[in-house]
């Protein structure tokens, strides 16, 4: 049975204790991004910052999580270390199938442990575990330590940090099981300021299916759509990596920390490349027939005997922008082994990279020296970047432990503000225009995610700041609603309205599948309201200069049509957090 409100666990860190709360509103913010939202005014504190101990880190699900394919995210809400706002983070992996099956809606942690701990959830188990030995360790060897620690079925997930969110990084992401990630805005520093090391979820329960012919009727129906359209073919077969040659053509890569926009060199980090030369195989997320993971191989000699050993590292567009093109590396090998170490350090690639490139710009321009890097930074030398990435994670100094903070900080004290590419946070990997700048300047998570700004910008020349405005509000919202499913955004063109709502029917919740437009507006103005309330101005966000010298296939960006679109979506989120009316 379908339940009409939310079963949620509140673990109190510093008592050790937690308690099952059930919580109202299911058919008001549907699960995921609205749950995330609705459990932040219920348990988080506007007025302190985001390491305070009472501030909450907030894991959910949605509504069809279990019952379809690619329902596959689970979405963390906190106070993020990057902005000291009200953030959301999503990644997959088997985390949301696993609270799933632990009988959790969401999990809201408070409090601070007193020493390291790994806590641990099930259906029937709650264990906060000190494993002050677990601390300084990398992903890798964390992870190995613990799923000896906490055998569990298929169903288990294991949500890990590295030295980066132990050192309270704003770059510091949260590992999913081997190869998902809470990446952007710090969430690993929001759990390592609560000494928490990991969280291990045992999906050991069980819950029914429906009964009768039309829940595996539709079941076999969204099966195939998934499956027999192109989607398939793109995600899996090349993979998202497919972009780099695509994007490259239409001079849309940010190349060396943005100063050109597509290069000659791209063939040798292109998805083609990639798949012919380091791919290993593909994996997937628990509950998804596309499996888009694609992974590949970095090699590295043994000191000793000059034997080789193997790692998998995962690779997409996102990484290969990061650790690539924005560094000038233009080989797949060099490419994964700076990711290999990005992953071990459990630190955001996209931030990390598009750090590392401004300060190698500034260290170019004098703007810094090598006393500040300690490394003679040079774009396409990827071995001192390897170690680099490590200074970042570490904060060995002064100057990284700033830049571990964001690019802008960093910009604040030694100067070089113009050219670090920062839209909200360290830019996503298109430089396809105006409309995407002012989208992840603006955007909710500022992410090329929150609204499809950059697809805008490769099908449209005109200059029609309305339409373009009312092009990203709308596409925001119904992606709000699809986060609030926590369905997987590859999946957009297949889940449409339509089907959600048939999808929602089938499963019991019918109030919601009859009202998808108000809820989505519903969450996409409660979500604006929190991140406001914790202090985001959206009129007063800037973009540096280095987005306006940028070249694309339109041309030269227009300086002036940038400046008056991103105002004007200011202005409409500033309407939409207003608004007193909940549509
Ligand atoms: S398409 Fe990729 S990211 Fe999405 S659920 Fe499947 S494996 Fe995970």
């Amino acid at each position: 049975m379908i339940r009409d409100h939310f079963r949620v666990l509140v673990m109190d860190l510093a008592a050790g204790k937690g308690k099952v709360v059930r919580v109202d509103g299911r058919d008001e913010v549907a699960g995921g991004s609205g749950l995330g939202a609705l459990l932040f005014a219920k348990y988080g504190r506007i007025d302190k910052p985001w390491d305070d101990p009472e501030q909450p880190v907030i894991f959910t699900i949605g509504p069809l999580t279990g019952y379809f394919p690619l329902m596959s995210k689970t979405v963390a809400a906190f106070k993020s270390p990057y902005h000291d706002q009200y953030a959301e983070s999503h990644a997959g992996g088997r985390s949301a199938l696993a609270l799933k099956f632990a009988d959790l809606d969401a999990l809201v942690l408070t409090g601070k442990a007193p020493r390291p701990s790994a806590l641990v959830v099930g259906s029937r188990h709650l264990e906060l575990k000190e494993v002050h030995y677990l601390w300084g360790k990398d992903i890798q060897e964390s992870g190995k330590l613990l799923r000896r620690m906490f055998k569990g079925s298929g169903h288990r997930s294991i949500l890990r940090i590295g030295p980066a969110g132990e050192n309270k990084s704003a770059m510091a992401g949260i590992n999913v099981d081997t190869y998902r990630h809470f990446g952007r805005l710090g969430g690993g520093a929001a759990l390592g300021a609560k000494n928490i090391k990991a969280v291990v979820i045992i999906g050991d329960g069980s819950f029914p299916l429906m009964e009768g012919k039309d829940y595996p009727r539709l079941f076999q129906a969204v099966y195939e759509k998934l499956t027999a359209t192109d989607m398939m073919q793109k995600y899996h077969n090349l993979g998202t990596p497919v972009n780099v040659a695509v994007l490259n053509k239409l001079k849309a890569l940010p190349w060396r920390n943005l100063q050109a926009t597509s290069d000659e060199n791209a063939h040798g980090i292109s998805g083609e490349r990639f798949a012919e030369t380091a791919l290993l195989r593909n994996a997937a997320c628990a509950g998804c027939p596309v499996g888009c993971i694609h992974i590949g191989f970095s090699r590295e000699r043994f000191q000793t005997d000059h034997r080789f050993f193997y790692r998998q590292v995962s690779y997409d567009h996102e990484p290969i922008f990061a650790a690539g093109s924005m560094l000038g590396v233009t080989d797949c090998f060099a490419v994964l082994d700076i990711l290999d170490v990005v992953e071990q350090m459990g630190l955001d690639v996209m931030s990390a990279g598009v750090a590392l490139a401004w300060a190698t710009e500034a260290l170019e321009k004098g703007v810094i020296t090598e006393k500040e890097t300690l490394l003679p930074l040079r774009f396409g030398d990827h071995n001192t970047y390897e170690k680099a990435v490590q200074h970042l994670a570490y904060g060995v100094n002064d100057f990284y432990r700033l830049l571990a903070q964001g690019t802008l900080k960093a910009a604040a004290h030694y100067g070089g503000a113009d050219f670090a590419c920062v839209l909200g946070q360290e830019m996503a990997g298109y430089a396809t225009g105006e409309v995407f700048f002012a989208s992840q300047a603006l955007g909710f998570r500022h992410s090329h995610l929150d609204a499809g700004g950059y697809a805008y910008d490769q099908k449209h020349d005109d200059q029609d700041v309305g339409k373009a405005v009312e092009f990203l509000v709308t596409d925001e919202a119904s992606r709000a609603f699809l986060t609030s499913m926590v369905a997987c955004l590859f999946a957009r063109g297949v889940y449409t309205d339509e089907l959600l709502a048939e999808c929602l029917q089938v499963v019991g919740y019918g109030a919601l599948a009859g009202s998808i437009d108000a809820v989505s507006r519903r969450i996409q103005q409660l979500r604006w309201q929190t991140r406001l309330a914790t202090g985001f101005d959206p009129a007063a966000v800037s973009i540096p200069k280095r987005f306006t010298e940028v070249v694309t296939w339109k041309g030269k960006v227009d300086g002036e049509f940038l400046a008056v679109l991103k105002n004007e979506y200011a202005r409409r989120i500033a309407e939409m957090a207003r608004r007193e009316d909940h549509p």
